[in-house]
């Protein structure tokens, strides 16, 4: 659809599709849509509005194969996928009967995020934050990362033509800290832990040095976290436009379990898929549970903590969309549960054994939940379930034990005599 300035009004309106303001999460003040993050008068998180026009199943499934085919209900322009960004998204929604057997589910799939270009969830936020800082002329993309997001952030940087220097906790993962300095931007790693690191970055952000600096998840965040809810349109198409019964989702920020939400919510709003409950699932490693700990006792603020797991990349002790994570799972009748570290190993082995997926640790989680929500009762084994598998294990090599079965001379008496045939 191209329209002119003057039959769309402003400016901004064609840049952002079909968002039309900013709207306070909290209050419900609007603003102008603009680089900006929190209310004036409540500080509340703010969330993009929109007056979504004319989808339809047909129109996105002509659409590029990837997450702008559904360009219609997100706040990106028209002219989005001719422009150089990485293209996410359309990730497998892999069939596992293997897993669901031996978990005791009727119906199972695993949404496979590690088929993304940097081979986690994060190229999807990345790539609308992008679509932000071009048209607020930012000329500097940062973050602060547990790990996925610098690399995301790096290569998108490098295709759409941006400087990038970005912010991690150190001590990360040799495979994070690789993937995201190979793009060729700055990657500085903070003593401290990912909370520190937000912290700094919210200091670089009101200091005049950070002044034409877009950070993706902090003053991009609103455009930014818009991009999960492609996880939610993805899937609801991949079911053959229906939504699951039961979806299991990684809660590191929550930024990402509650947009899965505003995904349904906007399908059953503008008519592609029928109206029918989900519930929804949040998974935390145990050694960073804080959102799972105020599940569990009842209350409505999540208390930080500090992190101590492999889960490294769930690794945020003060997660800024922890109260709405409550809000969401309490609405829809799912819940927030937790799995130790050796658990997470367990089931990263559990889902390489069954379904020839390698997730990353927040697999790991997710997979986790799943065998213990079903094990206590939580989930319905006749629901139609999917788990999000958000990251890939080639990132976190470290944290299974896996090797060769035996080494042996190249002879097949050696063969033999080691007992392996
Ligand atoms: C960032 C991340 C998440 C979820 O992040 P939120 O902050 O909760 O949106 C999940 N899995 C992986 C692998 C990630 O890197």
């Amino acid at each position: 659809m191209v329209m002119t300035a003057t039959e769309s009004g402003t400016s901004a309106s064609r840049s952002f599709g079909p968002a039309v303001a900013l709207s306070c999460r909290e209050c419900g003040e609007r603003y102008d849509l603009g680089p900006r993050f929190a209310c004036d008068f409540c500080f509340g998180p703010l969330e993009i509005a929109y007056e979504f026009g004319e989808v339809s199943r047909e129109s996105i499934g002509r659409g590029p194969n990837n997450i702008w085919r559904y360009a219609g209900l997100l706040p990106v322009p028209d002219s989005v996928a001719e422009l150089p960004n990485m293209n996410p998204g359309l990730t497998p929604l892999v069939r596992a009967d293997r897993l669901a057997a031996e978990v005791g589910l009727r119906s199972l799939h695993i949404k496979d995020d590690s088929a993304n270009p940097t081979h986690s969830f994060k190229d999807r936020v990345v790539a609308m934050a992008v679509e932000a800082a071009r048209t607020f002329g930012f000329t500097t993309l940062s973050c602060s990362s547990t790990g996925n997001l610098a690399g995301a952030v790096g290569a998108a940087a490098a295709r759409a033509g941006f400087r990038s220097c970005v912010f991690i906790p150190a001590g990360l993962e040799e495979g994070k800290v690789v993937m995201a300095a190979v793009y060729g931007g700055r990657l500085v790693a903070i003593d401290g832990n990912y909370d520190d690191v937000n912290r700094f970055c919210s200091e670089l952000i009101g200091d005049p040095a950070g002044e034409d600096w877009g950070f993706v998840n902090v003053n991009l965040r609103p455009y930014y976290a818009e991009g999960s809810k492609t996880l939610a349109y993805e899937i609801a198409e991949q079911l053959g436009w229906r939504l699951p019964e039961q979806i299991i989702v990684p809660i590191a920020s929550g930024s990402q379990l509650t947009k899965v939400d505003k995904g349904f919510r906007d399908l059953i709003k503008v008519g592609l898929v029928e109206d029918r409950p989900y519930k929804i699932f949040g998974a935390q490693a145990t050694g960073c549970s804080p959102v799972a700990q105020a599940w569990e006792n009842g209350h409505e603020v999540v208390q930080p903590v500090k992190p101590d797991t492999i889960a490294k990349s769930l690794a945020i002790g003060n997660p800024a969309d922890g109260p709405y994570v409550l809000d969401v799972c309490n609405r829809t009748g799912g819940s927030v549960a937790h799995v130790s570290d050796a658990e997470i190993v367990d089931s990263i082995k559990l889902l390489a054994r069954t379904e020839g997926i390698f997730a990353e640790t927040a697999g790991g989680v997710t997979t986790g939940v799943l065998r213990k929500l079903v094990a206590e009762g939580t989930l319905d084994p006749q629901a139609e379930t999917v788990v999000l598998n958000t990251g890939d294990g080639l990132k976190t090599l470290n944290a299974v034990d896996a090797g060769v079965t035996a080494t042996i001379k190249p002879s097949l008496d050696a063969f033999k005599d080691a007992g392996l045939l």
